[in-house]
């Protein structure tokens, strides 16, 4: 039995699993947000008992520490040095990385460089590293990249139609996110449908307040709906999604916006919350929905749609699904954005689906399908944290 941790360490805030192998028993789930303020949020949750706290957590090195502290605490662990290894979510590895990998100073190195492709997400994931590092002289650390899934897909479906130069000099193409969360739920659904993954060809949709779909073929990724950043692709709570770039420069000029600005509203007041006016959350957008409100009538219509036709796209390139598998916050718990998606691509796929069974379920893992549909179509909850541990003992073996 060996003690395991993962690590979400993102910008303002840091989230955690404790596992115990071999069952995979979760000792203790936590998360501190608002990472640099006086009034941070603090929770952690031991066996069904969740403690919650408002202190000072002014750095991530602080973080850590109140992480730490509340696992002794609370957890039925005697001492740190009973966690031998530390699995680190990394949100881009780039072309370099397409599997976890144990750290040495080159693989933090390259993502340290790597962080010019993700200004925002690398330096903070490497800054738990750096801390947990520090704090935990005995374990040893895997890193896990959210890019890794993505990189089978072929240069036909990465490339964009740009100059070549630019992907040589600048290294812009399509990588793609979310890829623990599609791996996880890919292999799941062939288990699902009690087929080897080598024989199958799934759709995943992981729609959460960040969204991505991804055609998953013979267990390999052959196309992915977020691009070169985690702004392209479906529409989603906040970010626009695929957008004519011209439109860009255009509202530069016409808004008196700079990049950053208009970049900003692109990313965090767009999608659900930009069209409806209303919310971001899709709870918000679905309640306004049934109330008629023509505005989030609207919304629900562009965000099923926009996905179907990511759906349409993928069923041409694999040439058959075998299933559609629902994943994440929307796509386990909301049943309107399952039923809208499906009324439209089901003649398609020839999906018999179970209107009534979609509107009693949530975030279970359930088939939605009737016996008789030609394509499967399943909620899969999602697990990241625990794909980042099952990664880090099978690379550590421990
Ligand atoms: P993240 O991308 O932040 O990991 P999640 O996968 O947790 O997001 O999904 C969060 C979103 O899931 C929320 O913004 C909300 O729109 C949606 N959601 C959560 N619960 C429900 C629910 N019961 N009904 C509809 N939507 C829900």
């Amino acid at each position: 039995m060996s003690k395991i941790l993962s690590v979400n360490a993102g910008s303002s805030s840091l989230k955690y699993q404790l596992y115990e192998t071999p069952e995979f028993d979760v000792l203790a789930s936590g998360q501190i947000e608002r990472i640099g303020k006086e009034d941070a949020i603090v929770t952690i949750t031991t066996n069904g008992d969740k403690h919650k706290k408002t202190v000072s957590v002014l750095d991530h090195q602080a973080a850590v520490a109140t992480a730490l502290e509340d696992i002794l605490k609370y957890s039925e662990i005697e001492s740190l040095d009973e966690i031998v290894g530390v699995g680190h979510r990394i949100v881009h590895g780039g072309e370099i990385f397409s599997e976890s990998v144990k750290t040495t100073d080159k693989v933090v190195q390259d993502v340290e460089d790597l962080s010019q492709l993700a200004p925002l997400h690398n330096p903070a994931n490497l800054t738990g590293y750096y801390e947990f590092k520090k704090a935990l002289k005995s374990a040893e650390h895997v890193f896990v990249f959210d890019t890794a899934f993505h990189q089978t897909m072929e240069a036909k479906a990465f490339m964009y139609p740009l100059p070549y130069s630019y992907y040589e000099k600048y290294h812009v193409r399509k990588y793609g996110m979310h890829g623990t969360s599609h791996k996880y739920v890919a292999n799941r659904t062939a288990e699902l449908l009690g087929k080897n993954p080598k024989d199958v060809n799934i759709i995943v949709c992981h729609l959460g307040n960040g969204a991505s779909l991804s055609a998953v073929k013979a267990g390999k990724v052959i196309d992915t709906s977020m691009g070169f950043t985690p702004l392209s692709g479906v529409m989603m709570g906040t970010r626009t999604g695929d957008v004519d770039p011209a439109v860009f420069p255009y509202l530069l000029e016409q808004t008196g916006l700079d990049p950053q600005e208009l970049i900003d509203v692109y990313n965090k007041e767009s999608g659900m919350l930009g069209v409806s006016d209303i919310s971001n959350d899709a709870r918000d957008i679905e309640e306004a929905t049934e109330a008629g409100v023509p505005r989030a009538i609207l919304t629900s219509e562009m965000y099923a749609y926009r996905i179907a036709n990511f759906i349409g796209s993928y069923l041409i390139q694999l040439g058959r699904v075998d299933a559609i598998a629902f994943t994440a916050g929307i796509g386990e718990y909301d049943k309107g954005v399952r039923r809208r998606i499906i009324e439209i691509v089901s003649e398609a796929l020839g999906i018999v689906f179970d209107y009534e069974l979609n509107a009693k379920v949530r975030g279970v893992e359930v088939e939605l399908s009737k016996p008789n549909s030609k394509t499967k179509v399943f909620i899969v909850p999602t697990d990241e944290e625990l794909v980042i541990a099952q990664d880090t003992q099978r690379i550590l073996g421990i």
